[in-house]
């Protein structure tokens, strides 16, 4: 299996090549050739397998001579083992045609943690056979940096260095951060807002003595084999529901355009999803997209559900691509566009072709509000913001055929105050998580300054 970049600049890439490479050259996001689809049998004798044992199945015609399928098997066993449910991924009935899909019980406790236990495994065999080291940067307000350090904690050949705002994440999410003591995981608290940290990853990422001499590497949901992992979830789930023989919708909610996007990857794979329905906050580029077939960048409005408060969604371009008949001198110019002026109009036959699959709905704070309490009243669960902006737009695309499962992407507990707001109950966070409220924190405050972060990052690193 090859790999070849959206914008033509890049082809013929191993699983390897992409695992590490993240962004393509020519700034394209990398996509398989072609899609490995499985027979109606061999989707058939997955139903009841465990979940690592679909994994397997699923992810391995992606990945060439790269593993075994017993390394990969063993890996994944691993990745699962840091999930707090037996079944990892369980699925939820909320009553007649409508599921939830808890992705939630990994060690941070949103469903970054699946893709990025995998990842870290993957990338840690990957850069032992090259005897390399890199140094991994990210910026975060939250969600993504614990997910990343949780899961590279254990890295033999990765320093992970996370810059969040000081003082503006919660007690719980930099908790989650800092108290992990390991040699090779660096907390650097900015003096600064959530955009001054992302414009300083970006400043050493573009940086390229810096970049070369510290061997710089994403970890992104760009990166191809985060997308891979999130299949997984998608054929567990459809497998319970008894694909292949019986159709199923997924309603997720979305930000950068990953998650559903590996929805987009399962239904190539032959799995027989019906709708994949993008919900959004009011941050709506994307339900705008579809609506208008206008793609169209405003601002950011800071919301309950900050993990989606995007202004582009990069993952976007992967589905362009592949509903443009991978056409990627078009995905050059619509995306040329975009930089230029903030925005593109998608040819009307990649509207249409998109829109016989996908559909869409946004949330507005209130409805999120009314969401939460809704179903906490109906079916006495407590979910999280993200997780109600699934859920409010699910009932409305919910039909009476397929089957609609609703991705439920973070625990309660990582957004207590707006849950309590909604239902007067605080959600308490899973006592295997209890001690990092008494844990020692480490972390190191500097100023937004990219000479002095620069000069912290390469003391410290041992790439
Ligand atoms: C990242 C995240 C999302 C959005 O996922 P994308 O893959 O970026 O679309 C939704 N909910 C939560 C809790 C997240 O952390």
């Amino acid at each position: 299996m090859l790999y070849h970049s959206t914008r033509g600049g890049a082809a013929g890439k191993t699983f390897e090549d992409v695992l590490l490479a993240g962004l393509a050259p020519d700034g394209g996001l990398y996509l398989p050739q072609n899609w490995p689809a499985l027979e109606a049998d061999a989707w058939r004798a997955l139903q009841n397998r465990p979940w690592e044992e679909v994994a397997v199945a699923v992810m391995a015609p992606y990945m060439g001579d790269f593993l075994s399928a017993d390394e990969l098997a063993g890996l994944i066993r691993e990745a699962a083992e840091t999930f707090g449910h037996p079944a990892v991924t369980p699925l939820v009935q909320l009553g007649g045609n409508l599921w939830m899909l808890e992705l939630f019980h990994g060690p941070t406790l949103a469903f970054k943690d699946v893709a990025m236990q995998i990842l870290a495994r993957l990338m840690d065999i990957a850069l032992a056979r090259r005897d390399q080291h890199v140094t991994i940067i990210g910026a975060t307000s939250g969600d993504t940096g614990s997910a990343a350090i949780e899961a590279f904690r254990h890295s033999r050949r990765a320093d992970i260095f996370i810059l969040h705002p000081h003082g503006r994440v919660s007690d719980v999410q930099r908790r989650q951060m800092t108290t992990v003591d390991a040699p090779n995981v660096h907390n650097i608290a900015i003096e600064g807002d959530f955009d001054h940290c992302q414009a300083l990853v970006k400043a050493m990422f573009n940086d390229a003595p810096f970049r070369a001499r510290m061997r710089l590497a994403g970890v992104n949901s760009i990166n191809w084999g985060r997308i891979l992992a999130q299949i997984v979830y998608y054929a567990t789930s459809a497998l319970a529901l008894g694909a292949p023989d019986r159709a199923v919708s997924y309603t997720v909610p979305t930000g950068n355009f990953g998650d559903i996007l590996a929805g987009y990857a399962g239904r190539r794979m032959g799995l027989p999803i019906e709708q994949l329905v993008i919900a959004t906050n009011i941050n709506d580029i994307l339900h705008r997209a579809l609506s208008t077939g206008r793609y169209e960048v405003t601002g950011v409005s800071p919301t309950t559900s900050p993990s989606m408060d995007i202004q582009v969604s990069s993952n976007f371009e992967r589905l362009l691509f592949d509903a443009a008949g991978r056409d990627a001198q078009m995905i050059k110019r619509l995306m040329d566009s975009l930089a230029q002026s903030g925005a593109f109009t998608i040819p009307e036959e990649v509207l249409q072709a998109i829109r016989g699959l996908f559909d869409s709905g946004r949330a507005t704070e209130d409805e999120v509000v009314e969401e939460i309490a809704r179903t906490h009243e109906e079916c006495g669960l407590l979910v999280d913001p993200h997780t109600a902006v699934g859920l409010h737009v699910a009932r409305q695309k919910a039909g009476a055929e397929a089957a609609m499962v609703s991705l439920a992407t973070a625990h309660p507990a990582k957004f207590p105050d707006a849950v309590e707001k909604a239902t007067g109950k605080r959600p308490p966070l899973p006592q295997r998580l209890a001690h990092i409220m008494e844990d020692t924190e480490h972390l190191s405050v500097l100023p937004a300054s990219l000479d002095k972060v620069e000069a912290f990052i390469a003391s410290r690193a041992s790439a």
